[in-house]
Order: structure tokens, then sequence, then C-alpha cells
């Protein structure tokens, strides 16, 4: 293991292969500046309207170059969408490939791409230390009452059937960072985390374990979504099939893709247009943004009622973060059950977490660090195999 030097700086990529997309980010870290948060961003970039991944991975490296000066890669993190029951970040041995493709049948449009990705990297970098980092893993903590589906045996049993629950790895990264900027331990805080992007889940974060989130079997459960439809009474989906002649495959792709926001507003999948539509009267547009705001006022409801109150309330991701009516539209009436934004607080533009409400329950902005937390999970396996040899 000639690149992991305890103490200096170690080269680590992040590579985050979405549907039709490819992040990439390389950091220089160590332990110490993890701990510090002094962890360098060298370089970054995304690209778009991938047909190859293999291809897209030797554009990053291309990019990546010159960043890199020559130097070696100690460690690869991979964002992984599906890890079934793996509870932690995964060194990538033969095994742990495999269960990531035979995961590819619950997640057919997310792991696929992530395997590629893989596969392709580790041609480039084959001495490097490969980490996969699921989205799934931070919520094996929830218990059997909340992600088992009441349904009967003979469909559930050995079917892999349960809720799973999706962006662990940003709702852990903002669990964190929360904890850090309060200098609290995780273990002393319940947190109510709405991750409000084009996908959107909440989580209940009690001291420091997800317990339960609104995304399930599939990334289609829960909130209303860019074009996603989230909840929907199961027996309105084979009442299409069964009687009024749905195609299985086009409604499936229906509730994932022409759904949500997009369906209700007629404008756009962006909360930006629906906003503006919905500004100058256009009443569908008002209308999804409402269905969005109410949908996720429940959960907020649900997971305080869950963990019996909560210290804080924390939106992340691209709405969360940006959007300051969503964030008022979601917390109007809340304030008997202790949460309050604070208007100038909301609207006040910045791009560093902040406290927009400072209510019995506080309500806070925090910026996702997806690709920082991967980096850091990819740092500590590379760290721990150096330890060890
Ligand atoms: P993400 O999936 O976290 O990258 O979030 C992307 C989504 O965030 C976009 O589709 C937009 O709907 C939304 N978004 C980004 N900026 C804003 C904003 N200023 N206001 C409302 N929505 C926003």
């Amino acid at each position: 293991m000639p690149y992991a030097r305890i103490g200096y700086g170690m080269k680590i990529l992040v590579l985050n292969a979405g549907s039709s997309s490819l992040k990439y980010a390389l950091y220089e870290t160590s332990p110490e500046a993890a701990a510090s948060d002094s962890d360098q961003l060298l370089g970054e970039g995304l690209i778009e309207r991938v047909i190859s991944m293999a291809d897209a991975i030797k554009t990053a490296f291309t990019v990546l170059s010159k960043a890199l000066g020559g130097e070696a890669v100690a460690g690869v993190g991979h964002r992984v969408v599906h890890g079934g029951t793996y509870p932690a970040s995964m060194i990538i041995d033969a095994a742990v490939e495999s269960t990531i493709e035979a995961l590819c049948e619950l997640a057919p449009l997310h792991n696929p791409h992530s395997l590629e990705a893989y596969r392709a990297a580790r041609a480039h970098l084959p001495h490097a230390v490969h980490v996969a980092v699921f989205d799934t893993a931070f919520h094996q903590t929830i218990p059997r009452h909340a992600y088992a589906y009441a349904m009967a045996n003979e469909y559930v049993a050995d079917k892999k059937i349960r809720r799973y629950g999706f962006h662990g790895i940003s709702h852990r990264s903002v669990s964190l960072r929360f904890a850090k900027i309060q200098r609290k331990s995780p273990a002393d805080l319940r947190l109510v985390i709405c991750h409000l992007g084009n996908g959107s889940s909440i989580c209940a974060v009690d001291r420091g374990r997800s317990i339960d989130t609104s995304m399930g079997f599939t990334p289609l459960e829960g909130l209303v979504m860019g074009t996603r439809s989230g909840d929907v009474d199961a027996s309105a989906l084979l009442h299409l099939i069964l009687h009024a002649g749905a195609d299985p495959a086009a409604l499936l792709h229906a509730l994932n893709n022409k759904s949500g926001l997009l369906a209700i507003s007629g404008v756009s999948n962006d909360m930006r247009d629906v906003l503006t539509a919905a500004d100058s009267g256009n009443e569908h547009a008002k209308a999804a943004v409402d269905a969005f705001c109410y949908r996720a006022k429940k959960f907020i409801g649900a997971y305080s009622a869950a963990m019996n109150g909560a210290d804080a309330l924390v939106f992340t991701a691209g709405i969360g973060e940006h959007s300051a009516p969503i964030r008022a539209g979601i917390c109007e009436g809340l304030d008997r059950l202790g949460i309050v934004v604070d208007p100038a607080l909301n609207q006040a533009k910045s791009t560093t977490a902040r406290c927009i409400g400072h209510s019995p329950i506080s309500v806070w902005v925090v910026p996702t660090e997806e690709q920082l937390l991967i980096a850091r999970d990819t740092l500590a396996a590379v760290t721990a195999i150096s330890r060890h040899n």
C-alpha cells in the first residue's frame, strides 16, 4: 500500500454516477484534515447526457490529470444508490461487486451505472482502494416496525420487499455537520432532516441514527417530487392495471418520470419554474406548490411524533437550501408544534449553514456535503487498510 502515508495528505477521487450523468471530485485529505475540516478540493466536474460511463470516466481522468500532477490516487469512493442491507460503506472486493450487481434488480436505473463507473475506474486505477458508499446504509438502523410493509408474508418473505430508504449519504452528512456546528455529539440530538431536491425525502435522525425515512422500497415512496408521485394507494395502481388497461411498465415509468410537480403544475419539474408560474397566477402551479409543502409538513409531524419531539428541523439540497418560499410554506401553521421560521432570516441570501428560526424546535438550512462524506468514508477505509498492513 505505497500511497497511504498516514499523517500525509492522500488523493481521494469521488465518483457519483447518476442515471445519465457523472459527477466527480478530487480531494486531498488525511485523518487530521478531515477532523479539522481542512480537506482540500482539488478539482470537480459534471458530465451530463452520459451514454458510455467508461467514456465519461476517461474524460474525468483527462480533466483531473493536472490536479493529480502525476501523483497516485489512494482511494476511489463510489456512490452506490442501493446497497441492500449493508449497514456501512464497503471496500469493493469480488463479493461486494457481485452483491451490487445482484441489487441491480432492485435499482435498475442506478446500480448498473455505478457498476459500470466502478469497473472503468478500476481499469484506470487498479492499485487504488475502491469503496462503495451506499445511499441505503444510513437507514439500516430503522427498526422493523418502520421498515416492514404490513403485507401478507407470501409476498414479502425472501423477496427483499421492505423499506430501504435513500439519500442516506446526504442525511448522514447533514446530521454530522449540524452536530459539529452545535458542538454536540450526534447522540444528543433529535433531527428532522428535509432533503428537498429533484428527488426529495425526509428523515428522522434520533441520536445519530436514522429511525425512519419517507422513501421506501424504491425512491418513489413518500414526498411529492419533481417527476415522482410519492405516496399513492397501491390499489389505485392495481385498479389501473386490472380494470383500465394500463401497461405496468408504462405506469411505473409515469410514476417516476411524469408525475409529481410536473404533473400537477403542467409547467415543469423544476421548482423555480413552478414558483414563477404560481407567482404569475397559474392555479395548477399553485396547486403543485401546495401539494409539495403539505406532504412535507405531514412527514415533519409524523417524525416529530416518532421521536417524541425534535431539537431541530433542517433543510438541505437544491430546494431546501435555496427556496425561502418553500421553507416558509412547509413550516406555515406549525407554531403549535414548536416550529416557527423567521421571515428575515429565511430570506437572507447565504450559501452557508444558518439558523432561520429560533423556535423551540429550531429551523436550519445546512448544505449537504455528499461528496465530502464519500471522500471521508473512502479515506477511512484506506487508512484502516494501511494501519492493518
Ligand atoms: P438537487 O436535486 O439537490 O440538485 O436539486 C435540484 C432542484 O433544486 C432543481 O430541480 C430545482 O427544482 C431546485 N432548486 C434549485 N435552486 C432553487 C431555487 N432558488 N428555488 C427553488 N428551487 C430551486
